[in-house]
């Protein structure tokens, strides 16, 4: 078990698909002991080398629709053509151990999240240019030409909420990437209280 913090805060990654959130996720986590991933629940089938429970939580259309309609999500969102969503369940485990939660999601999820909780910290990863994200998600082989296409189509109006978010970062290098999030958490943790002890309810 990691360590125990006594400042958790919601963190909340978006980007475009091939933005970087998972890849600075992850690094983020591996920085920091008292940093979590908050696992979502997907209907996207897995790809290769991902694991249920560990990438997302991978299920059917039906065990998606009957989670909520049972009300335990926290958010959920149409993505891409599947569908994606926050268990309460899970951020509730992680909050409970003292973890900060850093969340990999949609922006329409981000806004979610902010409205229900206005001190989450919201982070919009921004690629350096068209080119460098279609390289990396090519580079990247999980997605044909046409799954490509077809989340690039999405990126005006992910640009266009990138507004509303709290901070807006270019990914360019990875490193400075991370040097610059963790910083953000850190004065966020110093100024404001934390958002700990409590559980998401209804
Ligand atoms: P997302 O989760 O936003 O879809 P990923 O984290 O999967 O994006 O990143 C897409 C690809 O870009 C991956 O192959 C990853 O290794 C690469 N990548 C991410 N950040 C950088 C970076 N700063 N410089 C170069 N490649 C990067
Ligand atoms: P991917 O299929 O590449 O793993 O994810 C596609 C998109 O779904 C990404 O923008 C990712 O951040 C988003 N996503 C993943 N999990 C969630 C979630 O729980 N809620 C929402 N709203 N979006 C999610």
């Amino acid at each position: 078990m990691k360590r125990k913090t006594t400042q958790s805060q919601l963190v909340v990654l978006s980007s475009p698909s091939g933005g970087g959130k998972t890849t600075i996720a992850r690094a983020l986590v591996g920085r920091k002991d008292e940093y979590q991933i908050s696992i979502s629940a997907t209907t996207r089938a897995p790809r290769q080398h991902e694991q249920d429970g560990v990438d997302y939580y991978f299920m059917s259309e039906g065990e998606f629709a009957e989670k909520v309609e049972k009300g335990e999500f926290l958010e959920y969102e149409q993505v891409h053509g599947n569908f994606y969503g926050t268990l309460k369940s899970e951020v509730n485990r992680l909050l409970a151990h003292g973890y900060t939660v850093i969340f990999d999601i949609d922006v329409y999820g981000a806004l979610s999240i902010k409205k229900r909780y206005p001190r989450a910290i919201l982070i919009f990863i921004r690629p350096p240019s068209l080119y460098e994200l279609k390289r990396r998600l090519s580079k990247r082989k999980t997605e044909n030409p046409a799954t490509i296409q077809k989340r690039l189509e999405r990126l005006p109006e992910e640009y266009e909420k990138a507004r509303y978010f709290d901070y807006d970062i270019t990914n360019d290098k990875l490193k400075s990437t991370i040097e610059q999030i963790i910083k953000i958490i850190e004065k966020h943790q110093q100024k404001e209280s934390h958002v700990s002890d409590r559980t998401i309810q209804e």
